[in-house]
């Protein structure tokens, strides 16, 4: 019998990636709850407030009147309308409905836009620390990906001087991430532009990933879509799931121009079709229905970073970024490494989730080694619970 050679079982492609850090935590807890154990959960960003109520009734009510078919792969034209307005009102951009595909979830635009524009060889420069599936995408396109560190003590920021010292000839796109995910570093919108006029010049793609683009703390958020004369190599990704707290929904959208919108479209043809025609309802109950909700989620999460960054800070030993934007600190907990046999971020994660009960997400899937990510998108009463279970933990080791 002829036997099977393990590494010829998948493809060579799906060889070059990992399962998502994010995920893979998300799953080990779930099998520590089922066993009853009591968690505080930091681990996958999301927020705890309910999807607001007349997203929901936009759903039922969408179920009731039968939009359960098939719908056309970008959307339906009421959704891309409404997505386009949404981003004009709040940006000032100057997308047409033809330049917007909607995807099931921020994750698959990401995608679909990444294997549109990316070739085999092609560079990637994506700034660290990066959300953990920027690297994985690329690396499915058969794209390289370009690190450019940024630098803590200079809160997280990019440059455009930074950025063109990592293109070269292969570069392909730079990855734009602001508010960033895990750091919370909001980039200023002149230096977003340095970036983007830079790529322009250069003949190169700027994906930009807002997921988080309302919950910038201070000023007026702002998105690189607005950068109209630039728009031939931006690609906006955006998602309703922390605007509106429907991650489990799975909406998002890309807008580009139309060539690569189409090729999205051609792309998710195959893959998805459409996203789903009860989602696409509420999505547009929610863009374009009453915004107070996105505002009042992020008062909450601003109070929550205080209480977040008391906590951190109060434990020996660890030191924080303070945010600026979306739901995420970024401790660094290096100095604990040595200690009750811990040598790695990810073994401290691990310890916290098995020992302390808390989960959080260790920094290597986000490209630093020094680093636990802590997701504040929880109650009040969780986030010191949880803290108090790491200090206690932690200054124990
Ligand atoms: N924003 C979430 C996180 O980074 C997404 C989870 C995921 O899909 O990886 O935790």
């Amino acid at each position: 019998m002829p036997t099977l050679n393990a590494a010829k079982q998948v493809s060579d492609r799906i060889n070059r990636i990992e399962v998502s850090a994010t995920l893979a935590v998300v799953n080990e807890a779930s099998k520590l709850r089922a066993k009853g154990i009591d968690l505080v959960d930091f681990g996958a960003g999301e927020p705890f407030f309910p999807t607001p109520r007349h997203i929901k009734d936009a759903a039922i009510d969408a179920i009731e009147k039968n939009f359960t078919k098939y719908t056309a792969v970008a959307g339906i034209p009421e959704l891309r309308q409404a997505i386009v307005d949404r981003h004009r009102a709040d940006f000032g951009s100057d997308y047409s409905p033809l330049e917007v595909v909607a995807s099931t979830g921020g994750k698959l635009a990401l995608f679909d836009a990444i294997q549109v524009l990316v070739d085999h060889g092609d560079e990637v420069i994506i700034p660290v620390p990066y959300w953990v599936s920027f690297k994985d995408i690329v690396q499915y396109a058969g794209g390289v990906c370009v690190y450019l560190p940024t630098d803590e003590a200079a809160g997280f920021q990019l440059t455009a001087e930074m950025v063109a010292g990592a293109i070269t000839p292969r570069t392909r796109a730079i990855i734009l991430n602001s508010p960033g995910n895990p750091s919370g570093a909001v980039f200023p919108p002149q230096e977003i532009e340095a970036i983007v006029r830079l790529a322009h010049e250069r003949g190169i793609y700027v994906i930009v990933d807002e997921c988080y683009v309302y919950l910038a703390y201070e000023g007026k958020p702002f998105s690189a879509g607005s950068l109209t004369k630039y728009k031939e190599h931006i690609v906006v990704v955006g998602s309703l799931s922390k605007t509106y707290s429907m991650t489990g929904w799975r909406m998002g959208y890309s807008m580009s121009p139309e060539p690569i919108a189409k090729a999205i479209g051609k792309l998710q043809s195959q893959m998805t079709s459409s996203s789903n025609h009860i989602v696409q309802k509420a999505a547009v109950a929610a863009l374009n229905g009453p915004q107070d909700c996105v505002q009042e989620m992020k008062r909450e999460y601003m109070a929550l970073r205080e209480i977040a960054m008391q906590g951190i800070c109060d434990i020996a030993a660890v030191s924080c970024y303070r945010p600026a934007g979306a739901f995420y600190i970024y401790p660094r907990i290096e100095k604990y490494f040595g200690k009750g046999g811990i040598k790695t971020a990810a073994e401290l994660a691990h310890r916290l989730l098995h020992e302390a009960h808390v989960v959080t997400i260790p920094g290597e899937g986000f490209g630093t080694d020094e680093h636990i990510r802590i997701s504040y998108a929880v109650t009040r009463e969780d986030l010191k619970e949880g803290l108090r279970r790491m200090k206690a933990y932690l200054e124990s080791l």
